[in-house]
């Protein structure tokens, strides 16, 4: 039985003091998530994990937004892996769009940091999904399938255990224009099928989670969904009373 797991990524949103803030004013909702067995939890800036880390209830997963792949060296604005651990933080999101689209973020740049995140027993959401033009072009499959091939390559299966992977359609991203639960049910079923293919049964045990202006209205249906986990939600996730409706809509 998979938990269900709400995330919230809050982007190049929050100065620290409202990071920090958020993290007291949703002590309750966290708790009352665990009640539920539901995994809860937000994705700060860099500069905020710390104070959601030492502010928000335990249970609370705190992920970066993203990491590099080598523990030091010559690499001028990034953040590895050791630093992360040493603020107790071992989730991080891998591949979002908007990394793939503005930082170069490529399948196999994916590969390492999932690579680098698995040998130190931290949990990767690795983002994928088709942007409007692939999807109109009905290449929605072909890319998914690309972008798991290429950055889950050469893992064992007992690695992946570990893994979440968010479906996360480009063109529903910060759009409102969601993905119909027939859209999302049929590409995160794909996802599944591609992961038993390439690592076998545990395939079952991995977390798929949707994205893609995900709200309180329409979370429900898309957690209704077999092969929807969970929710990876950006807009929605950035204010207590919204992030609250995502959670009790899901209990
Ligand atoms: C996201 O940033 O991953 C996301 C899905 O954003 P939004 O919910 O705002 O579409």
């Amino acid at each position: 039985m998979r938990r269900k797991l709400l995330l919230g990524n809050w982007k190049m949103n929050k100065t620290s003091a409202e990071a920090k803030q958020f993290a007291l004013d949703t002590k309750e909702l966290v708790e009352l998530a665990s009640k539920n067995n539901i995994d809860i939890g937000v994705a700060p800036t860099y500069l905020s994990l710390a104070a959601v880390k030492e502010n928000a209830d335990k249970r609370m997963i705190v992920a970066a937004q993203n990491c590099h792949f080598k523990e030091s060296g010559a690499f001028t604005g990034e953040i590895s892996i050791p630093m992360l651990l040493e603020f107790g933080i071992d989730w991080v999101l891998i591949g979002h769009s908007e990394r793939r689209a503005y930082d170069n973020e490529t399948n196999l740049k994916c590969h390492d940091k999932i690579q680098a995140l698995l040998a130190n027993n931290m949990v990767p959401v690795y983002c994928v999904g088709e942007t409007l033009a692939e999807f109109d072009a009905g290449r929605t499959k072909e890319v998914v399938s690309r972008q798991i091939k290429e950055g889950l390559e050469g893992f064992s299966a007992e690695q992946v255990k570990r893994l979440v992977v968010a479906y996360e359609p480009v063109w529903s991203i910060g759009t409102g224009k969601n993905a119909s639960t027939e859209i999302a049910q049929d590409v995160c079923g794909f996802i599944r099928e591609l992961l038993r293919e390439q690592f076998g049964a545990v395939a079952d045990e991995i977390r798929i989670l949707y994205g893609g202006s995900v709200k309180p209205e329409n979370i429900k249906a898309y957690l209704s969904c077999p092969d929807i986990d969970g929710g990876l939600v950006g807009g929605a996730s950035l204010k207590r009373e919204s992030y609250e409706g995502l959670l009790t809509n899901i209990l």
